[in-house]
């Protein structure tokens, strides 16, 4: 492999451990609590946005390791910053999809598939004990 490429990749591993802490703190709390479609809807294009940011991060962090690879490192300093960037996206998109899980009034049962009311205690196709 090429030398500057294989020190690109141990630099993207070794950025890479701090991006889980910061999910937590990161969710809106309003449209966490968001029960409507319009709220959903807001909350999927949150994701659809943040996946075409990604994807443009993807796209810089080729054109860097490529430019790399033929010589040109003026832009490698820049790639703790798309990783730092692109962490924190995915982590956004995570706690985006808990907070459309929380927006549902149903849950699957884990033994039959059947879709029940969140707060029943057990299905009421098989008795799977739900929760
Ligand atoms: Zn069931």
């Amino acid at each position: 492999m090429d030398p500057n490429v294989k020190l690109i990749l141990e630099r993207a591993k070794a950025t890479a451990i701090y991006a889980a802490e910061k999910a937590g703190k990161m969710a809106d709390a309003a449209t966490k609590k968001a029960g409507d479609m319009a709220a959903l809807t807001k909350l999927n294009l949150q994701i659809f946005d943040l996946n075409t940011d990604i994807d443009g991060l993807y796209k810089d962090l080729g054109r860097i390791v490529y430019l790399a690879h033929v010589g040109d490192e003026s832009f490698v300093a820049d790639l703790d910053d798309k990783f730092a960037q692109i962490d924190e996206k995915l982590a956004k998109i995570a706690e985006l999809r808990e907070a459309i899980a929380d927006t549902k009034t149903t849950v699957v049962c884990p033994g039959c598939g059947k879709e029940c009311s969140k707060g029943d205690e057990f299905c009421s196709k098989c008795g799977h004990k739900l929760n």
